[in-house]
């Protein structure tokens, strides 16, 4: 986190609203379910720690990230919350994850033997990742798992978990979605019949445990919806619980000109006035995220949307604006402005991605601020 910055750009992150979208989903799968605070990727754009210590205070039972890394940086902030990494870990990392007390997942047997090597000095909580569909990691076999138990059988490693992920569970159709289901079914099955212990089972992402109640799970892993974003537009359709979207996106104009006709904007010299036109300068470019597909999307000024006009720069871009604003005026990006919304999805949609990837791009170099 930057606690002073020198730019007149910067987002803003509202707790308040992600502690509002963790209580929906809480009180909507119920009580005996737990919740994953899905993390990674410096909280989709939103900041590890800030976002990590407001789940929790909402009532999020434990986090998951991508990355060991993550993870460390997680505890190293001082968080003692039991973490999950999701993703894939070097069997030499190990021991670092069992000493921070950090949980690892595994999805192939070689891993387990070359972790199995090391002498762990202290116990490492594993869980098991199984593919159902989505084709990324997990053992996708009853044989594969029957192979993999004696294995787990060491003093210094306990299986805690077994987690699955699915591929569209934000879909209308869901034919695919429950194929997953069914194998996931079958694999479990086999999993109890060699695997005696207790074993916790999480399947849901935030399509997935808004929409549907999987019986057996006892989390469900929350990310994008814990932003305040639905995770399609079917679900968003659906409403299935009500949402607060987070994050927003603000800077000041630090330059304002009038132009003749037919004067240029920008690299390429691209845009060309009509007429006299009033251009105001942003100090926010594709260095920050802000990326060159944006150039025709709006902002917001004085309440009102304003066309970028000419190619985004690195670190600055042109809005065309309807008169004389002052240097230092306010513009919303993404976010809301006098009643006016330019939301996450809209921005998402000008440059044909999704909610994700947006926040998720918005670099190291734009300051953060909590509210
Ligand atoms: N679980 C896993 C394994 C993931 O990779 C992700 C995110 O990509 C999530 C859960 C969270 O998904 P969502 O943000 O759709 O809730």
């Amino acid at each position: 986190q930057i606690d002073h910055f020198y730019r007149d750009s910067w987002v803003e992150i509202n707790l308040d609203d992600v502690e509002y979208n963790i209580k929906q989903l809480a009180e909507h799968i119920g009580e005996d379910k737990g919740i994953y605070a899905v993390v990674k990727a410096n909280a989709y754009g939103h900041g590890y720690v800030q976002i990590a210590q407001a789940a929790l205070n909402a009532g999020a039972s434990a986090l998951a990230v991508a990355f060991l890394d993550e993870a460390l940086h997680l505890r190293q902030a001082g968080i003692q919350a039991a973490i999950l990494v999701m993703g894939a870990t070097r069997p030499e990392d190990a021991a670092i994850a069992a000493d921070h007390d950090i949980t690892l997942t595994f999805y192939r047997k070689d891993w387990l033997e070359a972790v199995r090597t090391q002498q762990l000095a202290k116990t490492l909580r594993l869980h098991m990742k199984l593919d159902t569909g989505m084709g990324r990691i997990g053992f996708r076999t009853s044989e594969e798992i029957r192979s993999v138990v004696s294995l787990l059988e060491d003093p210094s490693l306990h299986l805690e978990g077994v987690f699955t992920h699915f591929a569209t569970a934000d879909e209308a159709d869901l034919a695919y979605f429950e194929g997953q289901r069914s194998k996931l079914d079958a694999l479990l099955k086999t999993l109890r019949e060699v695997w005696n212990d207790p074993i916790t089972i999480h399947t849901d992402n935030s399509a997935a445990s808004m929409r549907f109640a999987a019986e057996e799970s006892d989390y469900v892993r929350f990310g994008i919806g814990m932003y305040g974003l639905y995770p399609s537009k079917i679900v968003k359709e659906e409403h299935p619980i009500s949402l607060r979207q987070a994050f927003s996106l603000h800077s000041r104009i630090v330059h304002v000109k009038q132009l003749e006709a037919h004067e240029a904007v920008s690299y390429g010299a691209t845009y060309e006035t009509d007429g006299p036109e009033w251009i105001g300068t942003l100090p926010i470019g594709y260095a920050d995220g802000w990326i060159r597909k944006m150039q025709g999307f709006e902002v917001l000024v004085d309440g009102k949307r304003m066309p970028i006009v000419g190619r985004v720069c690195m670190d600055q871009c042109m809005i065309k604006l309807d008169q004389a604003y002052p240097v230092g005026t306010e513009v919303v990006l993404i976010g809301t402005q006098q009643g006016v919304c330019i939301s996450m999805d809209e921005a998402a949609d000008w440059v044909e991605t999704i909610n994700y990837e947006v926040p998720c791009l918005i670099g190291a170099r734009m300051p953060r601020v909590y509210k």
